[in-house]
């Protein structure tokens, strides 16, 4: 088959659980929204295990081709069954991502036979720690995108701070400004997530992003899940940083079908069906959800904190629990060990507590659901505005700190930030307070409420895609199709593909792919 009349898109993901769902999503997405294109497939890549993993989840409907890559984890230290950072101690983290760009040659030579086949991708769609296939695909003349699953906002502070370690440079301040992104600045230091409060520019994780952030600069653009409307500030950043195309084509979220079936590992907490009906016996907007992501749960002195916050406020909450910091957050949770004694028989039926793992999607999609408390990772955050439902927010780790200011000021306003981190005291009636701020009918809350309706509003335009009106979202998605599309009717016409100085022979490439 000719170039002219097929369209590979090669999708590739870092090795984490919350980088290969964000990119499943965004497959499942293309692969709905392109079906204009002519024999479209998508190319989804990953590390062997990934890979083996993926095969016995994908949804049925789908039609994504599953490569492999090889990598061997011992190879580079690790645990031999080691290829995700889920399997991982956060020390190891580092150690995996500079193993990663050792899967630079066996991408390269697939791009080649891909070429060399006839295939040559439309374009490569690759995460944020993989810069380095940017600097492949422009030597191989092959259309790049960086695809972000974090908020325009979120990322760009993220880029500055590694790019310009503020906080290392002045070891002493509390607060620091983002030279490059006044937009972003102050940050304050508990702002800052573990990675980059720890660099001094030497270390494993500086030594990394150094490379890998730099070589953003020679991608064509910026794919993010994210709409225009609210998130634009950090999209000007990386056009103006990098002098790139941005393209916001969110929300990308999967479908809870295809969510079931691709998170096969997840824990048994409540089925869809037992949250539903406990919250069918709730008032409209009554409940305030309580839940940390996939990933995080609270200290044990912030757990009880909490639950006295919720038991004094009144309020009916649903509560997904996890075994608090320095616990396996996927054991049993030992609700006489970790709650105030007798909280769960003074709650009874005003609260709903879930061992480890919600049916998010159908909880925040439920009349009865206020407020949601969220530690403001980027997916909680879009399934919360794409419903209405303001937040109380709670970040924890990477870019979730600055995704609350976005949420909290002028960005999106329906957020109020109660918490911040793992250290630190946090008082229940302060929590209280908050809670009843966000939910009570104050001035605040109704102001909350009126910008997460708002933000729903933006993302149902952003989405819309019929003969009246096409979305921003959708227009940017289009865009990068066109963008990626001149740039191969370019290269058809200009000078061919090279390997390094001597061109290849045909038959020499592998096409096994
Ligand atoms: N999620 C869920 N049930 C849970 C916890 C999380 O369905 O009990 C889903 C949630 O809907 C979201 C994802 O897991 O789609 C979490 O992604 P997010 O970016 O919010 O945070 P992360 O887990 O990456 O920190």
């Amino acid at each position: 088959m000719m170039e002219e009349d097929q369209t590979n898109i090669v999708v590739f993901p870092f090795m984490a659980q919350g980088h290969i769902i964000p990119f499943l999503a965004l497959a499942l997405h293309l692969e709905s929204k392109l079906r204009r294109l002519p024999n479209l497939t998508i190319t989804f890549l990953n590390t062997p295990l990934n890979i083996a993993k993926l095969h016995s989840s994908l949804p049925p409907s789908t039609a994504l081709r599953l490569v492999e890559l090889p990598f061997r984890p011992s190879d580079h230290g690790l645990p031999p069954d080691a290829d995700n950072t889920n399997a991982l101690p956060y020390p190891l983290v580092a150690r995996l991502l500079h193993a990663s760009t050792s899967l630079r040659g066996p991408f390269r030579d697939l791009l080649l036979g891909l070429v060399a086949g006839g295939r040559k991708p439309l374009c490569v769609i690759a995460d944020i720690f993989f810069g380095w296939t940017a600097t492949v695909c422009r030597e191989l003349g092959i259309f790049h995108a960086v695809f972000s699953g974090a908020s325009g906002f979120g990322l760009a502070c993220y880029y500055s701070l590694w790019v310009n370690l503020p906080h290392w440079k002045k070891p002493d301040a509390v607060e620091f400004s983002l030279p490059d992104f006044q937009e972003g600045s102050p940050v304050h230091v508990s702002q800052l997530p573990l990675t980059i409060l720890e660099a001094d520019g030497t270390d494993e994780w500086s030594v990394f992003q150094a490379s890998n952030l730099s070589a953003w600069a020679d991608s064509n653009g910026i794919l993010f899940n994210t709409v225009a409307e609210f998130d634009g500030v950090g999209l000007s950043y990386f056009r103006r940083k990098l002098g790139v195309e941005v393209w916001p084509v969110g929300p990308v979220l999967l479908s809870e079908k295809n969510r079931r079936s691709t998170t096969p590992s997840r824990p048994d907490g409540a089925s869809p069906e037992q949250c539903t009906a406990w919250l069918d016996t709730k008032p409209p907007k009554s409940v305030l959800y309580v839940s940390f992501g996939s990933m995080n749960t609270l200290t044990a002195p912030h757990m009880m904190e909490l639950a006295t916050a919720l038991e004094s406020s009144g309020r009916d909450f649903l509560w997904v629990v996890r075994p608090p910091v320095g616990h396996d957050i996927n054991a049993e949770f030992d609700a006489g060990a970790w709650l105030p004694e007798g909280f769960e028989r003074r709650t009874a039926g005003r609260g709903l507590l879930v061992e480890r793992w919600a049916p998010q999607a159908e909880i925040l999609a439920h009349g009865a659901v206020a407020a949601f408390l969220t530690h403001c990772g980027w997916n909680s955050v879009l399934e919360a505005l794409s419903n209405g439902v303001p937040l109380l927010g709670w970040p924890m780790a990477a870019e979730q700190f600055f995704n609350a200011s976005l949420l909290e000021g002028g960005g999106v306003g329906a957020c109020l930030e109660v918490a911040r981190g793992r250290s630190g005291e946090v008082r229940a009636e302060a929590l209280r307070e908050k809670i009843e701020t966000a939910m009570g009918e104050t001035e605040r809350g109704r102001e909350m409420r009126r910008r997460a309706r708002e933000a729903r509003d933006m993302i149902q335009s952003a989405l819309r895609d019929d003969a009246a009106a096409r979305g921003s979202s959708v227009r940017a998605l289009d865009e990068f199709i066109d963008a990626a599309m001149s740039a191969m009717a370019e290269s058809r016409n200009g000078p061919k593909i090279s390997n390094g100085d001597a061109s290849i022979p045909r038959e020499q490439i592998s096409t096994s792919v």
